[in-house]
């Protein structure tokens, strides 16, 4: 039996039993992790409120080998969210982050890039709750291009031209190409909103969503469309809950 910390974020837990959870979480060091915490609904425990959904902890905890549950040993709060328990739409928000985190990030795989990102995230977003929607779409974004589903946006992938200002085509395999190689089918995917998603991949969660209130509904609804679609066919279903825009 092996003993690790690591920096983790909660993202949902189950009733077990009488008095025990189990809980899912992104943690830094070893990625998605689902473990069981024994006791925690006693009314003393040494949990505390740590385990409540998208509080940051330091958690200690012991894995056996060939066995996918962890237990959890100890929990200490680096950062919780109480305060913004009674804002029901940001709750909805970082549900359907959680919910993506859980659908994307394969068990047991570290990956730093998703852990901070998502952090940024879900700070962004307790921050500024008016650009939840922008910050949702930032994430949708760049999880599907920390998992490597989202098109080459600068180039043709087929005939690899660099792209100008023209309409683009998603085609089935979710490869970006010009007219030429798509025959204009596919999901369109303008100027406009190639600018708008390459913004993403650049700027900070905020620095995003305070660019995004100047772009058009329509950019904003494309994006939207696009993300949703992509997510969809990666998942082979709907994403669970997504927050209305
Ligand atoms: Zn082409």
């Amino acid at each position: 039996m092996a003993l690790f910390e690591t920096e983790a974020l909660i993202l949902r837990s189950y009733n077990l039993a009488e008095a025990d959870k189990i809980v899912v979480c992104l943690s830094r060091s070893a990625g998605l992790i689902r473990g069981v915490a024994k006791g925690c609904r006693k009314l003393k425990n040494r949990f505390g409120a740590a385990l409540e959904p998208f509080t940051l902890i330091n958690l200690t905890y012991y894995e056996k080998e060939n066995q996918e549950l962890v237990s959890f040993r100890q929990v200490e709060i680096l950062k919780s969210r109480f305060n913004l328990s009674t804002n029901a739409s940001l709750l909805t928000g970082f549900a359907y982050m959680g919910d993506l985190l859980i659908d994307f990030s394969p068990p047991h795989q570290a990956n730093d890039n998703l852990f901070r990102m998502a952090l940024a995230c879900f700070e962004a977003a307790s921050e500024t709750p008016s650009d939840l929607d922008a910050v949702l779409r930032y994430f949708e974004v760049w999880v599907l291009k920390l998992e490597g589903f989202l098109p080459d946006l600068r180039t043709c992938a087929n005939c690899q031209r660099t792209f100008a200002d023209e309409v683009t085509y998603l085609a089935p395999d979710l490869s970006l190409r010009c007219f030429d190689c798509s025959n204009g089918r596919g999901g369109a995917v303008t100027k406009g909103l190639r600018a708008h998603l390459r913004t993403a991949e650049k700027l900070s969660p905020p620095k995003f969503a305070e660019g995004a209130r100047e772009v058009s509904k329509e950019t904003k609804r494309e994006m939207a469309e696009l993300t949703f679609h992509i997510i969809g066919r990666v998942l082979e279903r709907m994403p669970r809950v997504r927050p209305a825009s």
